[in-house]
């Protein structure tokens, strides 16, 4: 049996990390340990893991990004928050995808766009898990497309009122609050963001069952029916919806790049594990050439990978510390898509070879690999398909005469 020790140093290289960087990761794998057992029986009863919610918090994970102005925010910047999400990965998609979606794509928004009385009311309490949070920006006939979304709002008595629906929302039936993008009522322009409560009349969540993987998250169907919205809840300038929308993404990317680090790293733990036992034709299958090149293509992979998101990340804080940079946050958005791109379609090509590997044992839902296999299979999907991802990449280089479409 190979060392724990050497696995620990799967793709690692000394990044001259603070004492409290180490603190912070050291906790992280104490948490994930604890995550472990109860993701696992969730997982093989099909169901939500509902206790994400109080382990993360407990840890002081929730608000792992945020300033420390606000409630259990810990300020991390966003390299050790990369090396967070790709430790949380490891654990599965699930698991990340909840933490993606709270914090990456709603709460780091909010800090971003909000107002200051936004972020005092909502961010304290989403650091400590009192609000978890959604967004809601795909709708049955608006994916890849989120331009062409039919939600709309008007302006009531006082109030903004939407009417809508959004679909395959993550944390949607457990979100206390969902930010959601609609046009002005009749136009098809002027796009805004709303912080909407799940406790508004109208609004509803469905939990949406029989996906392919991704049991242990909570996935949804969000429709608003008259739902009213105080003025106060609008997020970002009047008419920047798309612009809060997409600035939400490129968070939420770099969480799912790090996040597939994570399932290429477990994924090739379980493999050297497996083929280090795993006796056939007299000797451990580690033994067999061909076995070894499974190995060592998700080996290089991981390395590829995590290099990847480490630059991305590394960008992003760039960025973040000069947010008037224009040049600064394109090279960011753009290493992001990439990183994105690349460790999604890494993270299933490991977890297939990890399931080839375990041979008939890797088709069970008992181990591993076979999870891996289903639930990292949506980061090829959700947050920008593969698709869209490759024109956005090509036209980063060729220039914006070469969008598609437009
Ligand atoms: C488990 C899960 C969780 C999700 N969580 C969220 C969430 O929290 N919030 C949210 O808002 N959304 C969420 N989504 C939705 C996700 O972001 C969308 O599914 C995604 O954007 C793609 O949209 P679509 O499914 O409508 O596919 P479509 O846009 O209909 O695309 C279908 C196919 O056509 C391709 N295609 C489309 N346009 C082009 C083009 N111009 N050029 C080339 N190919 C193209 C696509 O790449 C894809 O292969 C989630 C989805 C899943 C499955």
């Amino acid at each position: 049996m190979i060392e724990e020790k050497e696995f620990n140093a799967l793709s690692s290289i000394n990044l001259d990390l603070t004492e409290e960087q180490r603190i912070l990761l050291k906790t992280v794998d104490e948490m994930c340990r604890k995550i472990r057992p109860i993701e696992d029986r969730c997982y093989l009863e099909r169901r939500f893991n509902d206790s994400l919610k109080d382990i993360l918090s407990s840890y002081h994970m929730l608000g792992l990004p945020i300033s420390k102005k606000y409630g259990d925010g810990q300020g991390a910047d966003t390299v050790t928050y990369a090396l967070a999400l790709e430790r949380i990965g490891e654990e599965g998609t699930g698991v990340r995808t909840f933490l993606s979606v709270h914090t990456s794509l709603c709460q780091l928004t909010i800090q971003q766009w909000g107002t200051e009385e936004q972020k005092e009311a909502l961010l304290a309490k989403g650091t400590r898990g009192e609000y978890i949070f959604a967004f809601g920006l795909t709708e049955p006939n608006a994916g890849s497309d989120p331009a062409s979304l039919s939600t709309n709002f008007e302006e009531r008595n006082g109030r903004y009122v939407i009417n809508g629906q959004k679909m395959w929302i993550s944390n949607g039936s457990i979100a206390d609050y969902v930010i959601v993008f609609a046009y002005p009522k009749g136009k098809r322009e002027g796009m805004c963001a709303f912080i909407v409560s799940k406790d508004s009349p109208g609004f509803e969540a469905r939990r949406i069952e029989n996906k392919m993987g991704l049991p242990t998250s909570d996935t949804a169907a969000v429709y608003l029916d008259n739902v009213e919205v105080p003025k106060d809840m609008m997020l970002g300038p009047q008419g920047k919806g798309l612009s809060v929308a997409y600035s939400a993404l490129m968070n939420g990317r770099l969480s799912v790049a790090a996040g597939c680090v994570g399932v290429i790293r477990d994924c090739l733990k379980e493999m050297l594990n497996y083929s280090s036992v795993r006796v056939q034709h007299g000797k451990k299958i580690g033994k067999h050439q061909l076995v070894q090149r499974h190995i060592a293509k998700v080996s290089a992979e991981l390395e590829a990978s995590y290099l990847l998101v480490l630059k991305a990340a590394y960008l992003k804080q760039r960025y973040v510390e000069n947010t008037s940079n224009i040049q600064l946050r394109e090279e960011a958005d753009r290493m992001i898509a990439l990183a994105k791109y690349y460790a999604a379609n890494a993270s299933f090509d490991a977890a297939n070879r990890a399931v080839q590997v375990f041979g008939a044992n890797g088709y069970s839902l008992e181990n591993r690999p076979a999870r891996h296999l289903l639930d990292t299979r949506v980061t090829m999907i959700y947050e920008g398909t593969n698709e869209i991802l490759e024109q956005k990449i090509a036209v980063s280089l060729l220039g914006k005469d070469f969008e598609a479409y437009r």
